[in-house]
């Protein structure tokens, strides 16, 4: 714990309680380039607290976005998988149906990257306007014709966009609010920039699938806040906007995507599902310390299962590679001391990563065609909530007798 307690991003409470403490690690998006291969690199605290008031996970703020985002290095836009492409398209014929979305109506998206989801919107002859902090994906989405801001948002962009006559009638955002050091600064903008009647529709991964599922790994520096819905619909209504609908979703290993709409309008009543749930996390303890309190123990028994499984394999001589290069597997590779002593290499199918190494462990990465070439006997599948996909793109391992292996919720060899 630091000796001044950091006050809660949401409600300013002091955090004193552990969630997990899974030591330090490198920037999860900064893979090594191989001319900076013998030189330092920065490790952070990987300490996340939860709030005895509102029960906000959180993490401190060691790195601001604005130095992850500041080098054209940060690269993500590229690795998007074929189910996340898929499902942004059918949000996109959900939302313009259920909103009924036409030419008049104006869909803001925050953190909209390069443009793939608004281009949905584009084609339908709806009028969008992204923004895009990270100047190398705003260019590419503007190059696609997509209307793109290159700032971050808060309250302060948010007015300067309403002067501009640039009120939502839909103002979304996909996986950015976890991802937000300035919470309520980002929830007061979208209360600004959202027009009397509109709606707010985000999705993150959902606090409930975490710690039942072990996904401490989802754990990182880029990802600050992790939240349960009787959390989120705290921070939401503590400026004036109302949760009216939730979905749970099967993506990032289990979100849920909400739906607000500011207090006074009372044209969307609020539904059974948000109901719901909050009942059902109420019951499960989410409003009480002792659910949080036995989390760090079971991340523990997860690393010792997959370091078990690892010596073991290696003791019969097998050889072992990894499967992709997300966030996730940084988290999960350096908290477990995972390096080349057991994986080989890993591969990613983004050009921008291949030839660079793994922020920390320093694995390097290759292109999906060396597995072929190498017939490791297991493949670990480091994006473990693609594994479906990935297993059905990798079949070919199993000609050669390869086996997948996936570390989370807990280390299984799959059939
Ligand atoms: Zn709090």
């Amino acid at each position: 714990m630091p000796s001044v307690p950091i006050p809660c991003r949401s409600c300013g409470s002091p955090l004193v309680h552990t969630f997990v403490d899974l030591g330090t690690s490198p920037l999860c998006q900064k893979h090594v380039e191989p001319e900076d291969a013998n030189k330092m690199e920065p490790f952070y605290p990987l300490h996340a607290y939860v709030c005895d008031k509102c029960f906000l996970v959180q993490l401190d703020e060691f790195v601001s976005p604005a130095v992850i985002f500041a080098d054209g290095a940060y690269a993500y836009f590229s690795s998007y998988s074929d189910s996340w492409l898929q499902h942004v398209r059918s949000y996109v014929e959900l939302v313009s149906e259920r909103f009924a979305l036409g030419a008049r109506s104006h869909v803001v998206e925050l953190a909209s990257n390069d443009g793939y989801l608004l281009q949905w919107f584009v084609q339908k002859g709806i009028p969008v306007l992204g923004v895009e902090p990270a100047a190398n994906t705003a260019k590419v989405a503007q190059e696609r014709g997509i209307p793109t801001v290159m700032r971050f948002f808060g309250t302060e962009t948010a007015r300067d966009l309403v002067a501009e006559g640039k009120q939502a009638d839909l103002l979304l955002g996909n996986n950015v609010l976890a991802h937000v050091p300035g919470l309520n600064d980002f929830v007061a903008g979208m209360k600004i920039l959202l027009k009397p009647g509109g709606v707010i529709t985000m999705e993150f991964p959902h606090l409930q699938r975490l710690m039942e599922e072990n996904q401490f790994d989802t754990i990182y520096h880029e990802h600050f806040s992790y939240f349960s819905f009787v959390t989120v619909e705290g921070v939401f209504a503590a400026h004036g906007l109302t949760l009216f609908d939730v979905e749970e979703l099967s993506t990032h290993g289990g979100s849920l995507r909400i739906y607000a709409r500011h207090a006074d309008d009372l044209s969307k009543p609020v539904g059974e599902r948000v109901t719901e749930l909050r009942a059902r996390e109420k019951a499960l303890g989410y409003e009480d310390l002792a659910i949080y309190a036995g989390f760090g123990e079971r991340v523990k028994e997860t690393k010792r299962k997959l370091l078990t499984f690892l010596i073991e394999a290696k003791r019969a001589g097998k050889h072992i590679v990894g499967y992709g290069a997300p966030g996730k597997g940084n988290t999960l590779l350096n908290y477990c001391g995972v390096r080349t002593d057991f994986l080989d290499y890993t591969v990613d199918r983004s050009p921008h990563k291949q030839g660079r190494f793994l922020p920390g462990t320093r694995v390097p990465i290759l292109h999906p065609d060396r597995i072929a070439e190498t017939k490791p006997d297991y493949v670990l599948i480091l994006p473990w909530n693609l594994k479906e996909e990935i297993t059905q793109q990798m079949a070919h391992i199993r000609s050669w007798g390869g086996r997948f292996v996936v570390p989370i919720p807990e280390t299984m060899v799959l059939p």
